[in-house]
């Protein structure tokens, strides 16, 4: 193997810690620590278990716990109103709704229904928005947390070919526009993309959200690249991601393990959001 491996479990638990020091500032300086709402719909058991991961972090950090959890058979009324409360409640700082929704429930709608500065997941059209504009405003956390990633290894992104291979509004296109917005010349690919081997040969920096087992083999990796795995696949052995961690460590410069990569960095990047989304609530900069 030549590859460097990223240890995004390392660089999660630097910035948890980071995140937590505020926190306690926070809480020191106001009398009251951040509140999270994670809002999960149904029991569908992956997503059971990234909201208690969520949840176990942010209680970590100290943050306060406003986690709802509403049955499978809600309707959107009954989801709206939670989001509503929610929003109002001036103790709760963030708010996420874990995705995907059961399938009668129209998500946009639901996310439109979170106030862009309580929107922990970056996902609604104003934030959408700002960051298309490279105007300042709350990030998706996993595009973020890959930003950091890429930094930490002094990964250069200025005038770097860079691919990112999916285009969903969580992963692909904020991943496009962060790499953007720090002057890399970005393709993105998707699935009608002809040649996608051909097309990730060229990045300096390749990021995969595809959501496809292995899609990315040795054949797609320009010798010497970055290559972030944002996939996450459940198998029989194990966690494993959209790339062939084996044989592109093989040729790449720099690639994210699954598990220990992008995932943890997640969780990282909500809860930095969570403390970024107190501050300005309270009318405060962040810090930089
Ligand atoms: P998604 O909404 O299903 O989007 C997948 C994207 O990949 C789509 O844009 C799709 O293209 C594209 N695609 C599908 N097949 C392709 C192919 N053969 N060649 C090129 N592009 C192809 O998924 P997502 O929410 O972005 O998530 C992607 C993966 O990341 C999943 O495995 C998910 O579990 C994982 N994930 C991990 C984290 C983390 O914290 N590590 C966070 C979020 C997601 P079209 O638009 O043309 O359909």
């Amino acid at each position: 193997m030549s590859a460097t491996i990223i240890d995004g479990a390392a660089l999660a638990r630097e910035s948890r810690s980071e995140t937590a020091d505020r926190v306690a500032k926070f809480r020191a300086a106001h009398g009251w620590a951040p509140g999270l709402a994670t809002v999960l719909v149904g029991d569908d058991p992956a997503s059971d278990v990234y909201v208690r991961r969520k949840r176990k972090a942010a209680d970590a950090a100290g943050f306060v716990d406003f986690h709802r959890h509403l049955p499978g058979s809600a309707s959107e009324t009954e989801v709206a109103v939670v989001l509503e409360e929610l929003a109002a409640d001036p103790a709760v700082s963030g708010i996420l709704l874990q995705l995907p929704t059961p399938g009668h429930l129209d998500s946009d709608e639901l996310v439109a229904l979170i106030p862009a500065e309580k929107d922990v997941d970056g996902l609604t059209t104003l934030n959408a928005g700002l960051l298309a504009q490279g105007r300042p405003g709350l990030r998706p956390c996993t595009p973020a947390g890959v930003m950091v990633l890429l930094d930490e290894y002094d990964v250069p992104l200025g005038g770097a070919e860079a691919v990112v291979v999916g285009r969903s509004p969580l992963v692909g296109k904020p991943m496009a526009q962060l790499l953007l917005a720090r002057n890399a010349t970005v393709t993105t690919c998707h699935s009608r993309t002809r040649d996608l081997a051909e097309v990730c040969r060229r990045a300096d920096v390749l990021v995969v959200a595809a959501g496809i087992p292995g899609l990315i083999g040795a054949d797609a990796v320009k010798p010497g690249a970055a290559v972030i795995d944002v996939g996450i696949h459940r198998g029989e052995n194990g966690l494993r991601g959209d790339v062939d961690t084996a044989a592109v460590a093989e040729v790449a410069g720099l690639i994210t393990p699954v598990p220990g990569g992008v995932g943890p960095m997640t969780i990282a990047m909500l809860l930095a959001n969570t403390l970024t989304a107190a501050t300005v609530q309270q009318g405060l900069r962040p810090a930089a």
